[in-house]
């Protein structure tokens, strides 16, 4: 069978052949791999600037966000039939007793920096025909999300944030109100998003479906089809290139949430100084190392004691926030059809993946189908 691996060493991107796995354990469920998404973190790892193979091996099979279906199971397995739709979570345990993490099964929460990620770090991904995988780590999703399913794993950032918003927003006034649900918590807040990529617009509409008045701050400008998406979800787009981001607070008003999925360390400083009193910043996005930046850190310490202010950093997504992600999903491409499906541009072919991954995609997302 294809497979789309990197070789490190030779700093090479390429399509090599594999013997198709099988079941050895009885927790095992095989997969015929249906749409891999590509995302910023491929496209690092395909310029050999992130990314492990695994232990003893020379290239990394990429791919983490991905779409399957079964078609074998181990004698273990009781929840998944051959012909199931599943969404395969992306980071695994590390060993050490230590990680109470891990240990909890959490290990997007992990301690100790030793876990694998497929397709990323130290194990092998989904970018190739079949995986083989314990059941514990699929999630089902129904058959009518077959065409955006694959959308499941970048939104699991925005849910994995959201819960923990959720629990944040509870405490701390001015939004206590006991009697409002997890679906209705944005009502009556502002949510700003850096960045109108696919995790952006995910993370958009997610704020739009619990209620939350959205502003979404991005380069582009019209015509994209990024726009016409926050458009038809209701939110207000602001490109960066007409409102500077020290207009912001003033076009907005006081910015409740922000929600940055652009990994750009300057303007993410900068939409700092414009969060409201007792405001929540979200980091998602991983800049690179090598930004100066000139800025007064003391300032920005006062203003997020004085103004009591959170700025949480949160990474990769636990196996409840893939069940919250399909579940969304669904929302989301009943209430907004055609913009979740314009997320996905043409979908290339697994023969054309390995050229196409550090090219800029025709749509807003690209995406191989196997
Ligand atoms: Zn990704
Ligand atoms: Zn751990």
């Amino acid at each position: 069978m294809k497979a789309i691996a990197v070789f490190p060493s030779d700093r090479k991107v390429t399509t090599i052949d594999l013997a198709e796995p099988g079941i050895t354990r009885p927790e095992h469920v095989k997969l015929r791999v249906l749409d891999v998404g590509i995302c910023g973190t491929d496209k690092e790892i395909c310029s050999f600037a992130y990314g492990a193979p695994p232990d003893g091996s020379d290239y990394l099979v990429i791919g983490h966000e991905a779409l399957g279906e079964v078609v074998e199971i181990g004698a273990a397995v009781a929840h998944l039939m051959p012909g199931d739709l599943v969404v395969p979570t992306v980071r695994r345990p590390c060993s050490h007793a230590r990680c109470r993490s891990c240990r909890a099964g959490h290990q997007d929460f992990c301690e100790t920096g030793d876990f694998t990620e497929r397709g990323i770090k130290g194990a092998h991904g989904y970018l190739t025909e079949f995986v083989v995988e314990d059941a514990q780590y699929l999630c089902p999703a129904p058959h009518h999300l077959r065409e955006i399913a694959v959308l499941t794993e970048p939104l699991t950032i925005a849910e994995k944030a959201g819960a923990q918003l959720y629990s944040l927003m509870q405490r701390r006034p001015p939004w206590i109100d006991p009697a409002a649900s997890e679906r209705a918590m944005g009502l009556g807040h502002r949510a700003l998003v850096l960045g109108a990529g696919p995790v952006g617009l995910l993370g958009a509409m997610a704020l739009r479906i619990v209620g939350f008045e959205t502003f979404i701050y991005s380069r582009e400008q019209e015509p994209d089809p990024r726009l016409a998406v926050a458009k038809e979800i209701g939110a207000t787009y602001l490109s960066s290139q007409s409102v500077p981001t020290d207009h912001l607070e003033a076009q907005i008003g006081p910015i409740d949430i922000v929600y940055e999925a652009m990994g750009h360390s300057l303007v993410a400083l900068e939409v700092l100084k414009a969060l409201g009193p007792n405001g929540i910043y979200v980091l998602t996005g991983v800049p690179g190392l090598r930004t100066l930046i000139e800025s007064d850190p003391a300032a920005l310490m006062r203003d997020i004691v004085l103004k009591n202010q959170v700025v949480l950093g949160t990474v990769n997504a636990g196996p409840q926030d893939f069940v919250a992600a399909i579940a969304d999903l669904e929302s989301f491409y009943r209430r907004w059809p055609s913009a979740v499906r314009s997320l996905i541009g043409e979908r290339t072919p697994l023969g054309h993946a390995a050229e196409s991954i550090l090219e800029r995609p025709a749509g807003i997302k690209r995406v191989i189908a196997i």
